[in-house]
């Protein structure tokens, strides 16, 4: 017999950050949802292979660096030992816990939680397990996976996921990729004490920002004694079992081979949508882009009546409050009534950090993207370059590093990049400012802080 359908008002695929936040939001207009998750457990990459486990990490490295700091404040504490173990078990627990905590509230919510892959079958239906789902309005937020190279014995190599599951420390670490995820990751095994090669396809690393981060995060980071590889191909893996370092990384530099062996190469090379278990094939109206994202309009719909797509699987803005803020703005629509019949996410705008060692944020335009949106005669750029005085103790000194782009006689900010000790959390607040529409005038006018380094923002000349 076949399986009978069980009818929905909305059918949620992904229990990450997007679809938990949108099926939440749907079911408070009293919706009957279906949350679908295929991986056993809720919270997305975020909570389990992301932003959750990554924090704790780079928390552990930010305690050694303080601890290295301490010495030179009079205090007289050393690291006997570090337990790598210890924390991932530590760390394991406390993703337990929210894994729990979301399947608390999700019932709480009265959203229905199915386990499993989902599939379509139709424009209105959608398959799990043996049961069949049936909805006029369905999202897609399947978010994404991390891409692993194809070259030769990749996968003797681990991605962001592998590092999360690693139980020993590696000794030597090469990381492949210097995006965020990759400069991150290179940060938190260096701080933690691994020995560290960044391999960079160019000179750069962090590509995608403003030179201002990229170069002062480059420098720190070799400072901090992380060696990078730049204009590097890599060609592949050769394992020897036995040896202590038994990944044989190979590569080519400006037409020269070369090869090193590591304990641990790691690939932070990308991330592509999961889109492939979806069976988009029974839904041929859901278009994909030239990356595989789900194409969707502002309104997150795709081209098919009734199905969405918002979060990783989309592509905009990888981030996880992108991913709820787009997630809680289509339930809104969808089943919040009238006063939310235009209720869609804003794009524009949104801020970043790097938990790179230091931390950086971003909001923006970059001075390149500035010049060629705005003119470069119709840009002006406000920089500044100092210390903070947490290091004027300290023999070492890590730059702070700041620009803001205004545009225009009335010098609106379009875009703010700052980089160093305690950039992550100043960020927000310059992030509501700049998105009210700020200038470089209302800036100017707010007293500043003293004595912190976020005042230098309101105080560049
Ligand atoms: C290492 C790392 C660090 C990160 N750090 C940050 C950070 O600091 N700050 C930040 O904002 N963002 C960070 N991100 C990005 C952030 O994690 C993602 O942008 C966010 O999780 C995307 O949410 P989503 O809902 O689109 O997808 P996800 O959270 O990935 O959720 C998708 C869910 O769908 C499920 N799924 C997939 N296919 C199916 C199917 N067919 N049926 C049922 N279920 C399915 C998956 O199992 C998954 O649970 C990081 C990412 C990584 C990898």
């Amino acid at each position: 017999m076949p399986p009978v359908s069980r009818l929905f008002d909305f059918i949620v695929i992904g229990g990450g950050s997007g679809g938990l936040a949108c099926a939440r939001r749907a079911a408070s207009y009293g919706a009957k949802v279906a949350l679908v998750e295929g991986s056993g457990r809720l919270g997305g990459t975020c909570v389990n292979v992301g932003c959750v486990p990554k924090k704790v990490m780079f928390n552990g490295g930010s305690i050694m660096e303080a601890i290295e700091d301490a010495t030179h404040y009079g205090i007289n504490v050393e690291v006997r030992s570090f337990d790598w173990g210890a924390l991932k078990a530590s760390r394991d627990a406390y993703i337990k816990r929210l894994n729990g905590i979301y399947e608390r509230n999700v019932a709480k919510d009265n959203v229905e939680y199915v386990d499993g892959m989902a599939s379509f079958i139709s424009n209105t239906e959608v398959k799990v397990n043996d049961a069949v789902l049936q909805a006029s309005h369905i999202l897609i937020a399947s978010g994404g996976h991390p891409i692993i190279p194809k070259v030769d014995g990749a996968e003797h190599g681990i991605d962001s996921d592998g590092f999360f599951d690693l139980e020993v420390q590696p000794k030597r670490v090469a990381v492949v990729g210097s995006g965020y995820i990759g400069v991150e990751i290179a940060g938190i095994f260096k701080t933690l004490g691994s020995e560290v090669t960044v391999f960079t396809r160019t000179e750069h690393i962090l590509r995608h920002h403003d030179s201002i981060i990229g170069d002062t995060m480059l420098a720190e980071m070799k400072r901090l004694g992380l060696k990078f590889e730049h204009n590097s191909n890599v060609h592949g893996i050769k394992k020897h079992d036995g040896a202590e370092f038994p990944l044989e990384l190979s590569w080519s530099t400006e037409g020269k081979e070369a090869s090193e062996s590591y304990d641990c190469v790691l690939w932070a090379v990308g991330r592509a949508p999961n889109t492939r278990p979806l069976n988009l094939g029974a839904v041929p109206g859901v278009k994909l882009n030239n990356t595989g994202h789900i194409i969707a309009d502002e309104y997150q719909n795709t081209s098919v009546s009734g199905i969405y797509s918002l979060g990783d699987v989309f592509g905009k803005s990888e981030l996880t409050p992108v991913a709820i803020a787009a997630g809680r703005r289509l339930a809104d629509r969808l089943f919040g009534g009238e006063q939310f019949a235009d209720s869609k996410l804003d794009y524009v705008n949104i801020p970043t950090v790097i938990f790179g060692h230091p931390t950086a944020g971003t909001i923006g335009l970059t001075e390149e993207q500035a010049k060629s949106e705005h003119g470069a005669d119709n840009i002006k750029i406000y920089q500044t370059r100092f210390t903070n005085m947490y290091n004027s103790l300290t023999p070492y000194k890590p730059p702070t590093a700041m620009k803001l782009i205004v545009a225009g006689p009335e010098e609106k900010v379009v875009g703010l990049h700052i980089i160093g000790r305690g950039c992550d959390e100043i960020l927000q607040g310059f992030g509501v400012a700049i998105k009210m529409g700020a200038t470089k005038k209302d800036f100017d006018n707010c007293v500043a802080i003293h004595p912190t380094s976020a005042e230098e923002i309101v105080t560049m000349r």
